[in-house]
């Protein structure tokens, strides 16, 4: 289980690592020159990096283009990557995405978080993606909970006005001139539908000084976007005709992504997939493009202001044609801003620089009293000193000395401040936020070429501070990526004030932090109840110190603790620490009476002399009356995470973990059921030439039982070397149950998959999560038996849920139910359906 805070800091140390690699590559190249006598103004320019050269153009090219264009998209991954790129790459537009949901519901192809979790993740990738597209991420914080059929579904989970209510403070605050989006409202996925609904109602609503009347305040004002772009379906669709018809009109608009970006070297198309990539939980992601590149991207005008400029023909950007009123334009989009990027071309830094500093001075951009559009000049301005700053080399970085804030502590942090110019600087001022203002002594007044200062800083936590760890529990409250830590140094050259600005964010976390205890939830059943069980305790020490403590395990019951053995962590040390209890549960193991606990078990970290309590974590304790078969040897390959590890464990069951070398070429006989946990042929591509091994073992009396696979992942492809992969006939098709109370069916409730060991009721199919299945099969040969059908309302049962055929001496069991959803949440059920699926063929009579 990886922690949001190990995560933090990871991207944390990388990105000063990347900086201070780029710092110090320019000190060396400063150097050399000084060293040659070359350190001439015209020497820097050569100095100059490829990076800062890039840098420096787009900020050139940044102050062309005083428009702003949001994208608006359900999950990360729909947004519309190749436009953003090509907007703010080739033309400078200023690009914003906004994103529904976290897509926290969604399934994770490189590790084993889920839920909240994934969620926390998934911000960072799309943080990391925003950066390749030269975008800015907004989310909205609605629940992903899974994948849901219509928008009315979405709806109801969401609240129609609460999410039309984020959606148009987001336009009003963002003040997009355009708007482009993916969805339509009838295509695919409910949640994308309902943001495709939601996208054209906060067109009009954001305009509106009716709507939600309580937003406009604080400089928050009512804001009319002028164009709503929506993509053309990937599928034929629902808006087929609407794109008919903007074809017809001529209202829309065609992008080409396969242009080379002559700055970057590659193609927007090219940079966009480099983009799709950082989305590594929903990869895996094709590593090249296509011969030829993509086809055109093309969108449809679904919407536009009463007074908006009409969209021409044949139109390239989604912008043509829009004009700012008359007065603004002149302002913000006058002749001596488009002088400043031919000048880039020359490949002189200072013509640039003195350019630039003369365009501060005339007060270009400065915004007009009479102008109901302030917030457009300050971006401007905004743009104008990024432009200086990265032409000046003027450069600032903060460090700080510890990688969390600790309540009740001070961390101390290093403001450097670099000039890597070829001009003297002045210090006028600094602005801190999150830091103590340092005394007036302490701030140099002069930065000459060449020169670095440091200015130590230090930021103190107050007690009673509030926790941003573990980011799962953060991911709705705004404090996902912890407390923002921020310097503005306002720098004055040749009389142009600038400033220049660093950042970072960090997490407050306790001293010592308890990352995370497998198992969680905790799990007994019948044959594992009242036994000492022993967890994995994952602690890691943020203080520059030692810290001597001790683990205290609380019973759910008794409120017994139970003290693990002392432990010594040193200064950021991390630990697993296995701590062995014995969690007392209600009832009698004969009867079957147990209930599940309410209360968890508690873990707290103590300080060794017992005298403190430092951090804590809760585990969920639950009971499941899950009877298995006598004497059972399983074997099972995971794919994602630990839950069938940890399911198999809670049923008391003698477990191995087995690999794909094991599959091809090990003793199988020992194992009377061998589980192929989900999408496992997709997790281990090797195991499908090592599957004729599989179905030997079933002939010769194994119990073979596979989760669930996607249809594109398990039909039968000659292209890629994928025969038929079970013993009889099964194809996948794409329908799922998304309902996770849909009724459940039984329809041959004899079948000794529903009565051994476990008689198997509706009960068991309460309670679940998210859905019911996935890719459920659409046809399979005549040997299997369906003993379940199901079906969400309205729609035809699915009978393909659960799959079993006798084969050779064997059995082969194939479900698409989504069982490692409900055994890692802690299901009964699940567990009582498994224990059946392994002990299937064992019954003795
Ligand atoms: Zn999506």
């Amino acid at each position: 289980m990886k922690s949001r805070n190990q995560f933090s800091v990871f991207s944390f140390q990388f990105s000063v690592a990347r900086r201070a690699a780029r710092i110090f590559l320019a000190f060396v190249l400063f150097a050399l020159f000084v060293a040659t006598g070359l350190a001439s103004g015209q020497g820097r320019v050569t100095a100059a990096s490829e990076a800062e050269n890039v840098e420096l153009y787009q900020a050139l090219l940044d102050l062309q283009n005083p428009w702003t264009v949001m994208c608006v998209a359900a999950h990360p991954d729909d947004e519309d990557g190749a436009t953003l790129t090509i907007l703010r790459r080739k033309y400078g537009v200023h690009t914003v995405t906004v994103f529904s949901t976290y897509g926290e519901g969604g399934q994770n192809v490189v590790g084993p978080e889920l839920y909240e979790e994934l969620g926390a993740i998934r911000a960072r990738e799309t943080e990391e993606a925003a950066r390749v597209q030269g975008s800015e991420p907004y989310f909205l914080g609605l629940r992903d909970f899974g994948f849901s059929k219509s928008a009315d579904e979405a709806f109801r989970f969401w609240g129609h006005d609460e999410a039309l209510r984020r959606m148009v403070l987001k336009i009003r605050e963002l003040r997009p001139d355009v708007i482009i989006t993916n969805h339509d409202t009838v295509t695919g996925h409910g949640h994308h539908q309902a943001t495709g609904r939601l996208v054209l109602e906060a067109f009009d609503a954001a305009a509106d000084p009716q709507r939600f009347p309580e937003q406009l305040r604080n400089g928050v004002t009512t804001w009319q976007v002028k164009r709503l772009f929506v993509r053309f379906q990937f599928e034929g669709s629902g808006s087929k005709q609407a794109e008919e018809e903007a074809t017809r009109t001529g209202k829309i608009v065609s992008i080409n992504p396969n242009e080379r970006d002559a700055v970057r070297g590659t193609t927007y198309a090219e940079q966009a997939l480099q983009a799709l990539q950082h989305h590594a939980t929903q990869g895996p992601w094709p590593k090249t493009l296509p011969p030829g590149g993509r086809p055109p991207i093309r969108y449809r005008l679904a919407r536009e202001a009463k007074d908006a400029a009409p969209l021409p023909a044949n139109a390239q950007t989604v912008l043509e044609g829009l004009r700012l009123p008359q007065g603004v334009e002149e302002t913000l989009l006058p002749q001596e801003a488009k002088a400043l990027l031919p000048l880039f071309s020359d490949k002189s830094r200072q013509n640039v620089l003195s350019a630039l500093i003369n365009a501060r001075k005339n007060g270009l951009f400065a915004a007009h009293a009479v102008t109901n559009d302030q917030p457009r000049f300050r971006l401007m301005q905004e743009r104008l000193s990024h432009a200086l700053a990265a032409a000046s080399g003027i450069n600032t970085m903060l460090i700080t000395s510890n990688k969390v804030l600790i309540p009740g502590t001070t961390t101390k942090a290093s403001l450097n401040i670099n000039n890597f110019g070829s001009r003297p600087a002045r210090i006028e001022s600094i602005s801190l936020r999150g830091f103590e203002q340092p005394g007036k002594a302490n701030l140099p007044k002069t930065l000459a070429p060449g020169e670095t200062v440091i200015i130590e800083l230090q930021s103190s936590t107050p007690r009673t501070a509030n926790i941003t760890v573990p980011a799962a529990e953060h991911l709705y409250d705004g404090k996902l990526f912890g407390e923002e830590l921020a310097a503005s140094v306002n720098v004055s050259l040749d009389g142009a004030t600038f400033p220049v600005e660093a950042k970072t964010q960090i997490d407050v976390a306790p001293a010592v932090e308890i990352t995370s205890i497998t198992p969680s939830p905790f799990v007994v059943t019948s044959g594992t109840v009242n036994k000492p069980t022993t967890f994995s305790v994952h602690v890691i020490n943020h203080q520059q110190e030692r810290f001597n403590g001790k683990i205290v395990a609380g019973n759910p019951v008794n409120h017994n603790g139970v003290f693990g053995s002392a432990f010594t962590l040193e200064p950021n040390q991390a630990l697993e620490l296995p701590v062995t209890f014995e969690p007392q549960f209600h009832g009698s193991a004969e009867r079957g009476g147990f209930k599940a606990v309410e209360n968890p078990i508690r873990f707290i970290v103590m300080r060794a002399d017992l005298k403190s309590g430092v951090s804590q974590r809760n585990v969920p304790a639950i009971y499941s009356h899950a009877l298995v078969a006598p004497n059972l040897h399983v074997g099972y390959l995971p794919s994602f995470d630990e839950t069938l590890k940890h399911s198999l464990s809670a049923l008391g069951v003698d477990a191995k973990e087995l690999t794909v070398d094991d599959v091809r070429a090990g003793d199988l006989s020992s194992y009377q059921t061998i589980i192929i946990d989900n999408r496992g042929y997709q997790a281990h591509p090797e195991l499908i030439a090592a599957n004729s091994r599989l179905m030997d073992y079933v002939k010769a009396g194994g119990n073979l039982i596979v989760f669930y696979h996607k249809n594109n992942e398990w039909n039968p492809d000659p292209q890629r070397n994928r025969p038929q992969l079970a013993p009889y006939p099964i194809t996948l098709g794409g329908l799922r149950v998304t309902d996770e109370n849909a009724p459940i069916e039984f329809t041959e409730p004899q079948n000794p998959l529903l009565n051994y060991p476990n008689k198997i009721t509706a009960e068991d199919f309460k309670g679940w999560i998210q859905e019911r299945g996935l890719y459920y099969p659409q046809d399979w040969d005549a040997h299997y038996s369906a003993p379940l059908s199901m079906n969400d309302p309205g729609e035809q049962p699915l009978r393909g849920g659960l799959l079993v055929a006798d084969y050779g001496s064997g059995h082969y069991i194939y479900t698409s139910l989504v069982w490692y959803r409900q055994l890692r949440a802690g299901i009964p059920g699940a567990y009582r359906v498994l224990a059946n699926m392994i002990s299937y063929g064992r019954k003795e009579n």
